[in-house]
This record gives structure tokens, C-alpha cells and sequence, in this order.
């Protein structure tokens, strides 16, 4: 008899499990075609589910740069940041960030997931609390359950929920309060303002990851903290949404920037950004602080939608990018996402996980990319779809 498989067990029940709720998920292979269009499987799609926002990833002026830093620094750092993989383009990168954000320091990571982790990973210790919003993005609820401090999740945008958790704390005790600033799913902004005067009133920090707001709000495009005019204690910013490449920054004061360079274990003993995108991002950061007219243009072709939707289509109004369409079970997400595919729109499913049970949805983004023709094909074809479905 061959020797039991225990692991081999385990991932066929929890397959099948994920197969029979309808909650089994996959990769497709796209390529991207110019003009917020994708093709999938020699299909093209009219893309409505990317985070290109501004429509940099498809910017000349950064690929450009791009290719100008490969070409002068050839294809990777070499090194972690504390070894030598810390390239002068880095550092410019780095400067550029904290004069646009209004910060003292900035330390760039390889992605948003790995700031999160790091950040709560090297500050909170045994007996702190850490509170987090209970919609808050995969890598700060992971940071959090795997952190020896005390984790609490106050309901969803819920100020007086917050401020009973933070009176309720003991005195002197290290307090993280961590919130995005656009939620990644629903597209709504967090009372930042309210959470800063109670973060300031209780001693505690706010730690706030602005990976949907930042190019997208504020004056300049710096996003939900400049828009709502307070200064967080820990700001991530992530590149891979509307600056249109990969990478992140924490932005913070000095000494917690020299604290973190110790103890922020995903940057110590990671290898750094290849330097050419320090340079792509250098000048996405340029693009976002002088075009305006993409935050613009976003904001036009969001009231267009919005105007040209049936009233009985639940889209929630955002002044995001993101608007969820509520559908609510997964298998009926699933099959409006067919429907619209069929009709030559790739909007995917969300479903659980990702969003509590019951709240599966189509998580549609808006691109500056996209076009008037784009959105009213849309809005045609969300009121189609959603009218087949009420009568069916
Ligand atoms: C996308 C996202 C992240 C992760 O950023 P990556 O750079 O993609 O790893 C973190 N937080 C939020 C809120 C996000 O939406």
C-alpha cells in the first residue's frame, strides 16, 4: 500500500469545495490592446475591470523613460537596497515622492502586499493593538492575523465604532489604527478627517494605504489624505493602480523611515526595483502631478455612465474610479459577467472571499483611456443585461 498523501487530500477537498460553491477562480492570459481594450483568447474586449485608472500603462512619455533607464542601467538592481541594489534613480524617485506627498522620507517596496507586511510586521509587537477597517485590502488583514499585537476590525467607515474601540483601549498601549483611503472594493473614501482627530485625541497612529486615491484625488492627484488636507502617520502608495506600472512606497517621518530601513524585513532582504522603473515611475509621478485633465477626463466619463444608466441598474455612484454594480450571489455575478462578455465587455466577477458572503458584484473601473462610445456601449449593454435578468 502507498503511503497516505495528507496534503494531496487536503487540496482536492478544499478544490472541490471552491468548485461546488461556484467560487473556483482562474488565470486567463490577455494582452492588452491600445485604447483600454484587451484580447482574450483572439477575442477583443472593451476592458472595464483594470486599475489603470489614468491610462499610464499605456503612457509613451513612461515607457520611454523606461526604456531610457534600461538602457543606462541595465535590467535589475543587483541587490537588495541595504546591499547595493539602491540605485541613484531610486534615491531621485524616493526625493520626488516625498516633495509631491508632503513627507520627510520614502522607502520604495516591491509591491503594496509587501509594504503592508512590512510595516505592521516591523511596528507592532506582543499587547499593541492594531484596529483595521473590516473591509481593508488581503495584505493588511494577513499583516494583521499574523501579528502577535491585538488585532480589532471596526465596522466598515464607522467613526463612532472606531472612537468606542479606541476608549476602550488602555492607556499608554501602542495604537495602529490602519484604513485605506479608497476601498479597493466598493470604491468609497474613508472620514479621514474624523479618524485623524481620534487617532490624535487616543495617541494612536494612523496608517493609511491610499492604493485606489492616489493620482486619482486631491489637488495634483495626491490623493485621499491631501483631499481631505490631514497627514497620516504611514501613507502606502502602490504603482501598480493609477500609475500604471508595479511598486510601492511608505511614506513617513524620518525615524520611522530609519526604523523600518532595520526592521521592515520585505525591504532588508528583497531585491530592490529594477531601476529602469524607478525611472518609468518618476515620471508617471510627473504625468499625475501636471495632467490634470486625466483626473478630468475620468470625472466626465463617470457622470456619462452614470447619466445613461436605467435607474433599476444598482451601480453605486463613487467618486472613484472603482463602481461596484451589487449583485449579490456569486453564481448570478458569474453569469451577468457572461453575459457581458458575450456582448464584448470584460468586467470580471468578485466574489467571495474577496467580499463578504453575499456580496459578490461586478467590479467595474473606469480608465481615462476609455472612450464616449466606450461608456455609452456600456451603459447600453448594463441596462440590457440587467433588464433580461429582472424579467427572466
Ligand atoms: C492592490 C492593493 C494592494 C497591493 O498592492 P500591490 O502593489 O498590487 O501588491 C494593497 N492595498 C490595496 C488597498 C490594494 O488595492
Amino acid at each position: 500500500m502507498p503511503a497516505a498523501d495528507p496534503l494531496k487530500a487536503r487540496i482536492r477537498q478544499a478544490l472541490a469545495d471552491r468548485h461546488s460553491q461556484g467560487l473556483l477562480r482562474h488565470r486567463q492570459p490577455v494582452q492588452r490592446q491600445e485604447g483600454a481594450m484587451i484580447k482574450v483568447d483572439g477575442r477583443l474586449y472593451h476592458h472595464f475591470c483594470g486599475n489603470d485608472y489614468l491610462g499610464l500603462a499605456e503612457c509613451d512619455s513612461i515607457r520611454i523613460a523606461w526604456q531610457d533607464g534600461l538602457r543606462r542601467f541595465g535590467a535589475g538592481s543587483g541587490a537588495s537596497p541595504l546591499v547595493t541594489g539602491h540605485h541613484q534613480a531610486h534615491h531621485e524617485l524616493e526625493q520626488q515622492l516625498c516633495d509631491w506627498l508632503g513627507f520627510e522620507s520614502a522607502l520604495l517596496f516591491s509591491s503594496g502586499f509587501a509594504a503592508n507586511q512590512a510595516v505592521i510586521h516591523a511596528l507592532m509587537q506582543k499587547g499593541d493593538l492594531l484596529l483595521q477597517d473590516r473591509l481593508n485590502h488581503a495584505s493588511l488583514q494577513e499583516a494583521g492575523h499574523l501579528s502577535p499585537a491585538t488585532l480589532k476590525r471596526f465596522a466598515h467607515n464607522d467613526s463612532a465604532d472606531l472612537a468606542r474601540r479606541l476608549e476602550a483601549a488602555p492607556r499608554g498601549c501602542p495604537k495602529l489604527v490602519v484604513t485605506e483611503g479608497v476601498f479597493s472594493m466598493d470604491g468609497d473614501q474613508a472620514p479621514l478627517a474624523e479618524m485623524r482627530q481620534l487617532c490624535d485625541d487616543h495617541g494612536a497612529w494612523l496608517m493609511v494605504d491610499d492604493a485606489h486615491g492616489c493620482g486619482v484625488l486631491g489637488p495634483q492627484g495626491r490623493g485621499s489624505c491631501a483631499a481631505d488636507q490631514i497627514q497620516p502617520d504611514i501613507l502606502v502608495v502602490t504603482f501598480g493602480k493609477a500609475f500604471g506600472c508595479s511598486g510601492a512606497a511608505v511614506l513617513c517621518r524620518g525615524d520611522l523611515a530609519q526604523y523600518l530601513t532595520q526592521f521592515a524585513r520585505h525591504l532588508v532582504y528583497s531585491t530592490a526595483l529594477p531601476p529602469a522603473q524607478a525611472c518609468a515611475l518618476t515620471e508617471a509621478v510627473r504625468q499625475i502631478q501636471n495632467q490634470q485633465w486625466r483626473r478630468e477626463r475620468l470625472h466626465t466619463l463617470s457622470n456619462l455612465l452614470t447619466a445613461n444608466l436605467g435607474t433599476q441598474v444598482p451601480l453605486m455612484s463613487t467618486a472613484t474610479a472603482i463602481k461596484p454594480l451589487m449583485v449579490g450571489e456569486s453564481q448570478r455575478a458569474l453569469d451577468l459577467s457572461a453575459q457581458l462578455k458575450e456582448r464584448g465587455f470584460w468586467i470580471s466577477a468578485i466574489r467571495p472571499p474577496t467580499v463578504p458572503a453575499g456580496q459578490a458584484r461586478l467590479r467595474l473601473t473606469l480608465s481615462a483611456e476609455h472612450s464616449e462610445q466606450q461608456i455609452l456601449a456600456l451603459a447600453d449593454a448594463l441596462n440590457e443585461v440587467w433588464h433580461a435578468a429582472e424579467t427572466e
